[in-house]
């Protein structure tokens, strides 16, 4: 690990100075902003991030609270995962997200970990991660994956990098149509999640995120409404105890009587971005969640899928998990 200062601010606007601080002239970053650790000191220890400066949100107060504001679920950036699997309302009222924060990783790291931390984690990719693969992501010239093990990544939306993004959360996220509250020195902004995540060929391949060096996630926000209510999460992982996702599904839908009213469908762990599929979504409207219904979603959300040589087997995966979650909002 390169030695870096650790800057301890107790404000959000020292957090921000300390960040344009630590600007080159070409707007360059050369700190990092720490939540739980759980995966910066991981990047930190194996040299793939080498900041001068590490800033620590941890100091600055009231980032963690869940709070509900009439119809709006309100989570502080640093509120843990564990806090948002246990929180009572998100339980009764966007159960998804609870779902999901209780299938990342194990309760020693559930409890450290924060919801701005998982949505701004970086890929799991192998070679990403191999300090000496200097892959695309790292400023190389090629996604090593693409032509060689491939058996993790992405089946939709590669290209030029084909990572997956790693975050569960994110996922359920899109799904329930929640909103990144991001600080920067020119003040708030708030963003659809969807705009938030970048696909390697649309954003800059080195990040997966439209965040600036010198912004802050300080909230994520989710409206809990009819279809945070019925929102359901399945996600397989290759290691029982703790995992990424190889694939995930979410689905929230609004019904009148068995009618599907609305409906919104997340893939994750298949793109370098949480993969709505509004083809399905529309689909699914005017339908009642039968066999055939569900038969049909799962084509339609699997269409287009291009698997590299070693992960074809995400797209029967992916038919089983979706048709899991279809059953179970039935
Ligand atoms: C063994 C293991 C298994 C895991 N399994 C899963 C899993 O199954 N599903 C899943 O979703 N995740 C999984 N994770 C990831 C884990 O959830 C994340 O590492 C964790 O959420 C990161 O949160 P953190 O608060 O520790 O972030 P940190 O490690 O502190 O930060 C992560 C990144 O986010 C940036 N950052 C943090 N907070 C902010 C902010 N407020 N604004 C802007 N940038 C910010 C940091 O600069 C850093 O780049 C796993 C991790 C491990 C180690």
């Amino acid at each position: 690990m390169k030695s870096f200062t650790l800057i301890n601010p107790t404000t959000l606007d020292g957090a921000l100075e300390a960040l344009v601080q630590a600007m080159d002239r070409r707007g360059r970053s050369k700190a990092a902003l720490l939540a739980g650790g759980q995966d910066l000191l991981t990047e930190l220890k194996e040299h793939l991030a080498e900041p001068e400066k590490v800033v620590n949100l941890k100091g600055v107060p009231g980032l963690a609270t869940i709070q509900v504001d009439g119809a709006l679920l309100r989570i502080g950036a640093l509120a843990s995962i564990e806090a948002i699997e246990s929180h009572p309302i998100i339980r009764e009222r966007a159960p998804a997200l609870a779902e999901a924060a209780a299938t990342i990783a194990s309760p020693q790291i559930r409890s450290v970990g924060t919801i701005g931390g998982n949505l701004c984690q970086r890929p799991r990719c192998w070679y990403y991660r191999l300090e000496e693969a200097k892959c695309i992501k790292k400023g190389g010239a090629e996604c090593f994956s693409y032509s060689g093990r491939n058996k993790y990544n992405a089946i939709f939306g590669g290209g030029p990098s084909y990572i997956v993004h790693p975050s569960d959360l994110a996922t359920v996220l899109t799904t329930l149509d929640a909103q990144v509250v991001i600080l920067s020195p020119k003040g708030t902004q708030t963003l659809p999640i969807e705009r938030f995540f970048t696909l390697p060929s649309e954003g800059s391949v080195l990040k997966e995120t439209v965040l600036k060096p010198d912004e802050i996630v300080v909230e994520v926000q989710v409206p809990l409404d009819a279809l945070s209510q019925y929102s359901a999460w399945s996600k397989f992982k290759e290691r029982a105890s703790y995992d990424w996702a190889l694939s995930s599904v979410c689905v929230a839908v609004v019904k009148d009587g068995s009618t599907v009213k609305r409906a919104r469908v997340t893939l994750g762990g298949v793109a370098p971005i949480p993969w709505r599929v509004p083809a399905v979504e529309a689909l699914l409207v005017g339908k009642s969640l039968d066999e055939a219904t569900i038969a049909a979603a799962c084509e339609e959300a699997l269409r287009g899928a291009e698997p590299l040589s070693e992960n074809g087997y995400k797209i029967p995966l992916t038919k089983g998990l979706l048709t899991r979650v279809l059953r179970s909002l039935a």
